[in-house]
């Protein structure tokens, strides 16, 4: 792929009710009967043209989907739907948005014709207040979010919305705002965060661009950084990520591919585990680390 071109993109436990977690349980209708707790991800979505290639990232995706329970519907947090404000797709049949430049004709021609679910985006809405959520019926589902949930579900069988992710607010916000969604889990809602937590284009090694384990100097670090903390549940270093080392800051230049990872963390529970996969380097500055929360 051009620079140019590539530029342009720029095991179930029992759960314990808190009081809390009832009240929550009463907002919600009764069209979302409970189920088991279901995991959280976190996919590393990398290149779009992941979508329609065949790697060992796609593999992962796909190996992945095999240990989860069939969702009722998905909620998706994707790094390209960086929005003033929260928002969240309220249609019933979401488009494919190709939001790219300069990629193969084969990558525009896909459609992923997942449903929507106005109901769940309603119920949603209500679980973040008082934050205020704005039911959209513009967006519908970017590369971000079908790229990926296209290889754990290629049928498209299970509906999808999207929540949008506030670039006013700071990793903490989205931190807590999170832990809002958790109830969710117990109403068969597969909450995926999309993006990719090493994520520097302006230093991608474009002579080495699909040279997997390939990372410069400051990537190894940040990624080894970065993993340990995960590993151990530590989880505030990752919120003040602007705080952090030299290799952290080239790692994450910007928010927005980092942003859904801490979504992703917020959700965890107590005595959940971590696991993670397509744990590689890429192009020498971004990784495609993914995680499943169970
Ligand atoms: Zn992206």
């Amino acid at each position: 792929m051009k620079r140019k071109s590539f530029l342009k993109l720029l095991g179930f436990t029992p759960f314990a009710l808190s009081m809390d977690s009832l009240t929550d349980l009463n907002k919600l209708s009764d069209s979302f009967a409970n189920t088991e707790r279901m995991p959280v991800l976190f996919l590393g979505h990398g290149n779009p043209m992941n979508a329609i290639e065949e790697n060992q990232f796609v593999e992962g995706f796909r190996q992945i989907a095999k240990t989860l329970p069939k969702p009722n519907a998905i909620l998706c947090i994707s790094a390209h739907w960086y929005t003033r404000g929260t928002k969240v797709t309220a249609m019933e049949m979401p488009r494919t948005i190709h939001d790219f430049g300069g990629f193969p004709q084969a990558l525009f021609e896909v459609q992923y014709p997942a449903k929507g679910h106005p109901a769940l985006a309603k119920e949603t809405k209500q679980l973040l207040d008082p934050v205020l959520v704005e039911l959209d019926e513009k967006w519908g589902l970017d590369h971000g979010a079908w790229s990926v949930i296209k290889h754990l579900y290629p049928k498209a069988d299970v509906p999808v919305i999207q929540l949008s992710i506030d670039y006013t607010k700071p990793a903490s916000f989205h931190y807590t705002l999170a832990k809002q969604l958790s109830i969710l889990r117990n109403k068969g809602i597969l909450i995926i965060g999309s993006g990719n937590i090493i994520h520097n284009l302006r230093m991608v090694d474009f002579a080495n661009f699909n040279k997997v384990d390939h990372g410069f100097d400051w990537a190894i670090e940040a990624r080894e950084t970065i993993n340990a903390l995960l590993l151990d549940g530590n989880y505030q270093p990752l919120i003040d990520y602007d705080k952090q080392s030299k290799a952290i800051q080239l790692a994450v230049p910007t928010p927005d591919h980092y942003l859904p990872l801490i979504y992703t963390l917020g959700l965890q529970q107590n005595g959940e585990n971590m696991l993670l996969f397509n744990d590689h380097l890429l192009a020498g500055s971004l990784s495609m680390t993914s995680l499943k929360i169970v």
